[in-house]
Parts: C-alpha cells; sequence; structure tokens
C-alpha cells in the first residue's frame, strides 16, 4: 500500500485527489523535500511542516 505513489498533503495529511487544485513546491528551506498541499489547506493557508528539516511556513 506504501508502494502506491499516493501523494499526501504536507499539511492535513489526507491524499492527493487527482485533479484537484493542489499545489506542490521543495521546501524553501533544505530543498530536499517536495511539500505537498491540497485545494483546501492551500485555500485556509495552513501552515506545513517540512518532514526532512523540520521548517515551518505558510
Ligand atoms: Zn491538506
Ligand atoms: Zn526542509
Amino acid at each position: 500500500m506504501s508502494s502506491r505513489r499516493t501523494l499526501i498533503c504536507t499539511s492535513c495529511g489526507k491524499p492527493i485527489v487527482p485533479g484537484e487544485a493542489s499545489v506542490n513546491f521543495p521546501c524553501p528551506n533544505c530543498g530536499k523535500v517536495k511539500i505537498w498541499r491540497c485545494e483546501l489547506c492551500r485555500e485556509l493557508a495552513r501552515p506545513y511542516t517540512c518532514p526532512s528539516c523540520g521548517f515551518e511556513g505558510p
């Protein structure tokens, strides 16, 4: 199951649904991890925490 390439929202931990207005960008601090945010978290501007370096940001 974890072998599936399911994308998880970094903010809320829910799977990203293909086709929704999600965004992804490399961590602005370490650049090692891609931060994924679902449409809802993007709209609500929820904070995220980088799983690699612990950087928190909007
Ligand atoms: Zn989310
Ligand atoms: Zn980072």
